[in-house]
């Protein structure tokens, strides 16, 4: 079968959402002593753990973005032991927010790889977040011109990996689920996701994380930097066998 079509997701597989927020928790981590003893890579997984569940929150309407924000690190303190007062809490938040906004960058060879397949498929990005966040860091990292479709769940009121957000990324490109391959760091959202859908999945998996057990067997990118190499992972790849979908 012919790959028509070519979707990505953006946080963590176009855009460098981990570089991003990284930069941002140093400067975090420099506004109270009570973070000093609190190592780096502790400190970022706390603010995962604390920005998953919030960002879930926000996207079912539960709670407000601007006081999402402010709750996150009035959370993040208390994981170091400061009961910080909303004043604390919104510095805080507007310093990560404007370290973050400063750091936007792409993955490492995410905008050739993305060029490349424009030239030889459609292109969708189908991201679980904000519409104006998700257009915003396109805009940025220079991607705007080469995806046809951007689904994003806000705009739908579903999330990755429900397969519908993924059938209305297939039917703005006119494309059927098994001409179409889905390329994404999120083993549940992207991998599982795209299953659900029909649709063949490859996972971007840049740190190494170990496969979930009992995984059915899928395609793996670990960089977007050798472009050729990655055209052939998305264009010649064997299709996941039809048992393996649930
Ligand atoms: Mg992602």
């Amino acid at each position: 079968m012919t790959i028509r079509a070519v979707l990505f997701d953006l946080d963590d597989t176009l855009f460098d959402h981990q570089f991003c927020s990284r930069t941002a928790l140093a400067v975090v981590r420099a506004m109270h002593p009570a973070f000093d003893s609190i190592d780096i890579p502790i400190l970022e997984a706390a603010h995962a753990r604390i920005l998953e569940t919030l960002h879930a929150d926000v996207m079912v309407g539960r709670i407000p973005l601007d006081s999402a924000r402010v709750e996150r690190f009035r959370q993040l303190y208390e994981t170091a032991g400061v009961e910080a007062d909303a004043t604390l809490a919104s510095r805080t938040a507007v310093a990560y927010r404007d370290a973050y906004t400063d750091a936007r960058q792409a993955v490492a060879g995410a905008a050739s790889v993305l060029a490349a397949v424009h030239t030889r498929a459609k292109v969708g990005i189908v991201s679980n977040n904000l519409l104006q966040e998700q257009r915003d860091k396109l805009r940025h990292c220079g991607l705007e011109n080469f995806y046809d479709v951007l689904v994003v769940s806000e705009e739908f009121g579903v999330s990755k990996p429900d397969p519908r957000l993924f059938e209305i990324a297939l039917a703005r490109l006119e494309c059927a689920a098994d001409e179409t391959v889905m390329v994404g760091d999120s083993w549940a959202a992207d991998v599982m996701g795209a299953l659900a859908a029909g649709i063949r999945p490859i996972w971007f998996n840049r740190n190494a994380t170990e496969v979930p057990a009992g995984a059915p067997p899928v395609s793996v990118i670990a960089s977007f930097e050798d472009v050729d190499d990655v055209l052939r992972t998305i264009f010649e790849g064997e299709c996941a066998p039809a048992s393996s979908r649930p």
